[in-house]
């Protein structure tokens, strides 16, 4: 099973589909990783507050798979965002990874209350000319936040993660950053379950036409536009069937129907504002 990879404007690349550990208990996370390596996920998307980092680290050490191989991904939380603490928190994730160096590193949230995800950004790029990781970018940042780090830093992220599903698509920030050339990462690209997305008829349909799931045909719909997408699931059998996701195409009818699903009005939001969360 190969992963197509995408290139980051930093010229490093990314698998485009991966695995991530939002909401996977810390007892569970070693054993939920290396299922999902043993099926040939290789990029795995967690974050300090998720807790979880130990696990996915143990999980790849124990798998024996080269470093160079495999595309780690950790953020940091809001709380460090101030003066040198992002050296220390990148320092924390590193000792629970297990690694000398993550591949991509996040601010988590701009937390714009606070006003300090400028300084957070300029922080994490010293991280990455300290070689503590490869790649720098943002999360949950909208077209306000972005136009700020680019301004006031001079580096454009590699990546935004932002949440991302037909119901809530962001069409402006996905915009802002493809002219740009950042990538957008979707966080919740099922939805997390939260509507009926697999009942919408766009989707459903499509799922029939190919012979595939509601969450594979929504997956496809993601990759098919060029978003980097990390579902998340503790099943095995749901781990596999998301990864089978490159042996059928939608066509251009399909992804238009499902792009119609969001309706453009911000009601099919399922996570937090990212102006609320400080
Ligand atoms: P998701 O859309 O991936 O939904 C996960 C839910 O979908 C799970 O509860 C699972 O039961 C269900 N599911 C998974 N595969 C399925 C399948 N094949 N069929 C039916 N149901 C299926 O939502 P998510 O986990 O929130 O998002 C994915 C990843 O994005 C997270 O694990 C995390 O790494 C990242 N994330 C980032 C942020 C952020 O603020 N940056 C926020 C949330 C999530």
């Amino acid at each position: 099973m190969t992963i197509p990879t995408l290139e980051l404007n930093d010229g490093n690349s990314i698998p485009q589909l991966g695995y991530g550990v939002f909401k996977v208990p810390a007892d569970e996370t070693e054993r939920a990783v290396s299922d999902a390596l043993e099926i040939g996920y290789r990029h795995i998307d967690t974050a300090a507050i998720y807790g979880n980092e130990e696990g996915v680290g143990a999980a790849i050490a124990k798998s024996g798979i080269p470093r160079d191989e495999l595309f780690i991904t950790t953020k940091l939380w809001n709380d460090r965002h101030d003066g040198d603490a992002p050296n220390a928190a990148i320092a924390e994730s590193l000792e629970k990874l297990g690694l000398e160096q993550v591949d991509l590193y996040l601010v988590h949230w701009p937390t714009p209350a606070k006003d300090n995800f400028v300084h957070a950004f300029a922080k994490i790029v010293e991280l990455r000319e300290a070689g503590l990781t490869r790649s720098v970018g943002v999360s949950n940042f909208l077209v306000e936040h972005l136009e700020r780090v680019v301004d006031e830093t001079g580096v454009v992220p590699a990546v935004n993660q932002i949440e991302l599903h037909p119901a809530y698509q962001q069409r402006d920030v996905v915009a802002w950053g493809a002219e740009r050339g950042i990538r957008t990462e979707a966080w919740g690209p099922l939805g997390q379950g939260k509507y009926d997305l697999f009942g919408a008829p766009a989707v459903a349909d499509a799922a029939v036409a190919h012979g595939v799931t509601p969450a594979q045909a929504v997956l496809r719909w993601h990759l098919q536009k060029d978003i980097i997408v990390f579902p998340k699931s503790v099943r095995a059998e749901r781990l596999r069937e998301n990864l089978d996701v490159f042996g059928f195409a939608l066509t251009d009818a399909e992804v238009a129907a499902i792009d119609a699903l969001d309706p453009l009005d911000g009601s099919g939001r399922v996570g937090s504002h990212p102006n609320d969360v400080n």
